[in-house]
This record gives C-alpha cells, sequence and structure tokens, in this order.
C-alpha cells in the first residue's frame, strides 16, 4: 500500500489523480490533499478518501472546511499556511507527492518532498522551469524520484531508453532529437492580425484539453510549449537545438523521440491526463486508467505542420531564456504568471502577454540560478517588474 499526497487535489490535474486511485483502493492511500481555497470541494474530496490531513492556504477556508468536516463525521486534520504544504510533501507517512499547484506557489513544497527522497509525480511545470539546475540537483542528492506527469514529457519517457531511475540525461544514447507536440490552442486557425480582440473566455476553451484557466492560456499563447521544452531540457538533459515542437491538431501523439539511426518513437493515446498520471503513478507498473482505448478508425488522420514563431512569440521568447541560461527562465515564468493572471482579469490585451514578458526579460539581467535565495528574489522582482508593464500598457 503507498500513501499519497495531493498538492492541489481540487484542481484539474488534482481531481484527475483522485479518479485514478479510486479505481485502486487496494494500492493506495490518500495521505493528505491541498487547495488554496476551494472548501466545498476539498470538504467531499475528504468525505470520500478520508486523507490524515487537509491542508488550505488561508486560515479562513481552513476554519470553514473544519467545521464543515465535524459536521460530517469526518476525522481529517485540517491545516494551513504554506508551511504546513511542505511538511505534507516530506512528511515520513507519505510515499508519493503529486505536484499539482499551478504556477510558482508549487516550487517550495515541491522541492521539500524532493529533499524528502520521495516519489514526485511532477505536473507543475513552472517549479522546474524557474529553478531547474537547482530543482535537479536536489532530486540527485537526496534519491528522490522524479517521474513527468505533463502528457508529453511522459510520453518522451515512455519512449526513451530508460535503464533505471537515472533517467536525466539523454546524452551519448542515441538520442538525436525529442519532438514534443503541440495542438495550437484555440487560435491555431485565426488571422494572426485579429488576435488583438481575444477575449478571456475564448483562450480559455482548449478544442482537446479540459485544463485550469492558467495553462489553458498558456496554450493558447504556446507558452505552455515553451514552459515545456524548458522542462525537457532539466528532465531529460538535452540542449535546446535537439528539442522541436511540432503542430499536431488531434493531440493523440503526445511527443516523439528521433534516434540517430533514423527511428522515431511516439507514445500515443486518447487525450486524457489520467494515462500519464496512472502511468507515474504504477511506474514501472501498468494500471487502469479509467482512460477509453484509442479508437484510430474514428481518429481517421493525424497532421502535422510548423509551429510558427510569428503566431506564437511566446514560444520563441521561451527558447531565448533557455538559451540565455541562469535566472532567464525564472524571470520568463514569474513575467508570464503575472501577464496571465492580467489577461484574464481583462487588464491587458492576449497579444500584450508577449510584450510583457519580453520587456520583462530586457528589463533584468541574468544570473546564476543556483540558490534557492536567488531564485525567489529574482522571482519576485520579476513579478515586481511585469506588473508595472502592465500598468504601462493601460496608459
Ligand atoms: P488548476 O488551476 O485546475 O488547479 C490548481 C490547484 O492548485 C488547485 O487545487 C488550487 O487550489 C491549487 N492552488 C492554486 N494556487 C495555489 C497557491 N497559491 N497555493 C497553494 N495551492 C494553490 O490547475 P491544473 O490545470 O490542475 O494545473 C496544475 C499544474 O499542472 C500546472 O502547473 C499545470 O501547468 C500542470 N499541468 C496541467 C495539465 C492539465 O491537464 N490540467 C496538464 C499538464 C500539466
Ligand atoms: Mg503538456
Amino acid at each position: 500500500m503507498k500513501a499519497v499526497t495531493i498538492l492541489g487535489s481540487t484542481g484539474s490535474i488534482g481531481v484527475s489523480t483522485l479518479d485514478v486511485l479510486s479505481l485502486h483502493p487496494e494500492k493506495y492511500t490518500v495521505f493528505a490533499l491541498t487547495a488554496n481555497c476551494s472548501v466545498e470541494t476539498m470538504s467531499k474530496q475528504c468525505l470520500q478518501f478520508k486523507p490524515q490531513f487537509a491542508v488550505m492556504l488561508d486560515d479562513d477556508s481552513a476554519q470553514t472546511l473544519t467545521s464543515l468536516l465535524k459536521k460530517n463525521g469526518c476525522n481529517t486534520v485540517v491545516l494551513s499556511g504554506k508551511k504546513a504544504l511542505e511538511e505534507v510533501s516530506e512528511s515520513a507517512d507519505t510515499d508519493i507527492v503529486v505536484a499539482a499547484i499551478v504556477g510558482a506557489a508549487g516550487l517550495l513544497p515541491t522541492l521539500a518532498a524532493a529533499r524528502a527522497g520521495k516519489r514526485i509525480l511532477l505536473a507543475n511545470k513552472e517549479a522546474l522551469v524557474m529553478s531547474g539546475a537547482l530543482f535537479m540537483k536536489t532530486v540527485a542528492d537526496n534519491g528522490a524520484t522524479l517521474l513527468p506527469v505533463d502528457s508529453e514529457h511522459n510520453a518522451l519517457w515512455q519512449c526513451l531508453p530508460v535503464a533505471n531511475e537515472q533517467y536525466h540525461d539523454f546524452n551519448n544514447k542515441g538520442v538525436r532529437r525529442l519532438i514534443l507536440t503541440a495542438s495550437g490552442g484555440p487560435f491555431r486557425d485565426w488571422d494572426i492580425e485579429t488576435l488583438d480582440s481575444v477575449t478571456p473566455e475564448q483562450a480559455i476553451a482548449h478544442p482537446n484539453w479540459s485544463m485550469g484557466q492558467k495553462i489553458s492560456v498558456d496554450s493558447a499563447t504556446m507558452m505552455n510549449k515553451g514552459l515545456e521544452v524548458i522542462e525537457a531540457h532539466w528532465l531529460f538533459g538535452l540542449k535546446s537545438e535537439q528539442i522541436d515542437v511540432v503542430l499536431h491538431r488531434q493531440s493523440v501523439i503526445h511527443s516523439m523521440v528521433d534516434y540517430d539511426d533514423g527511428s522515431v518513437l511516439a507514445q500515443m493515446g486518447n487525450p486524457d491526463m489520467r494515462t500519464p498520471i496512472a502511468n507515474t503513478l504504477a511506474w514501472p507498473e501498468r494500471i487502469d486508467s479509467g482512460v477509453e482505448p484509442l479508437d484510430l478508425v474514428k481518429v481517421g488522420r493525424l497532421d502535422f505542420s510548423a509551429a510558427e514563431f510569428m503566431r506564437f512569440p511566446c514560444l520563441k521568447l521561451a527558447y531565448e531564456a533557455l538559451n540565455a541560461g541562469g535566472t532567464s527562465t525564472t524571470i520568463l515564468n514569474a513575467a508570464n504568471e503575472i501577464a496571465v493572471e492580467a489577461f484574464l482579469s481583462k487588464k491587458i490585451r492576449f497579444t500584450a502577454i508577449g510584450e510583457v514578458i519580453q520587456n520583462v526579460l530586457k528589463g533584468l539581467p541574468s544570473e546564476n540560478a543556483d540558490s534557492l535565495e536567488i531564485v525567489l528574489e529574482t522571482d519576485a522582482k520579476a513579478r515586481l517588474l511585469a506588473e508595472q508593464q502592465v500598468a504601462l500598457c493601460n496608459h
């Protein structure tokens, strides 16, 4: 029996994870669930999965949850605050930590899991983008097992010659390129001139995947793919010129590995995050995920086309930040979080997202990103500058 902590259990990945766990009560117990402030959903999850701990970010939500659970006779202990997130991640009583908080807020609890040598199921790509070198070193130094939940990286990982748990360097292993597939999001066919007028509602309506708001906007700008290029670099140790992106509108091939001998291995499946979640939960075994078998006749055809930087300037910015190295990707991530939030609250236009990020990258120097202090300090500075850029957009 393995005990699981889910950081961000009320979100899209969190809910899908609980769905897979509910199919295998003989294999997994839930140790802790955590959320920002969605008390109602958390209360239902506690009643169903009976975790030892539930963590809410703020005291008010924690109090409301405590009285709701009491009323329903549930013994889950409710904690609150950021420190509690770290405590349930590093606890000796948990084996697996699912990192499914969105954005930089997930970094510290995920690092805590790495320091405690846990098996980490990583969905929270922003943690890796903002502190790749430090994160990977923490994983290696503490014997943690880092398994990719992001569908592209999970696909790559299934297609790479993984010999044991040390799979973070594929140089000299006959790998020529990694090919990340991207759906292209809701605006892949729009006239570029019209992207100025895109609304948040249109941006979060993804054609193939149902996801949280932030990653949905990231998919529409293709910053999501940019973050994934950076994520692939850190997970698999390959240079940016060995990581390509191709548009594939059906989202059936989740990514590919191109080998020196010309073989290209792909992983396929229905676009449903329960597949990579089940894969990383059970690895090296395979368990049922609840996902429908892939019907290739129904899919009919697989299309591919180039991902153009003209249409998706955020993808270009991500490659540039990766090539610049150091804290550039920390800056990119922080500026993107602020810009996306500003777009969702209708403070800036869709096309201003990339402009804000570009200006923040120009305005801050890149430094070595080898300490947590520098990473957090850079993140804070970049957020501040991004807020200023957002304000300028409105003048
Ligand atoms: P979501 O917005 O649906 O859920 C986010 C979760 O994090 C919620 O439980 C929320 O309560 C919690 N949270 C938010 N802010 C927090 C904070 N400041 N402190 C503590 N908890 C906080 O997001 P999602 O779509 O599930 O995505 C989660 C992560 O997984 C993201 O990093 C995303 O890029 C990645 N991911 C998601 C998908 C997907 O299909 N949804 C696919 C691949 C990767
Ligand atoms: Mg992905």
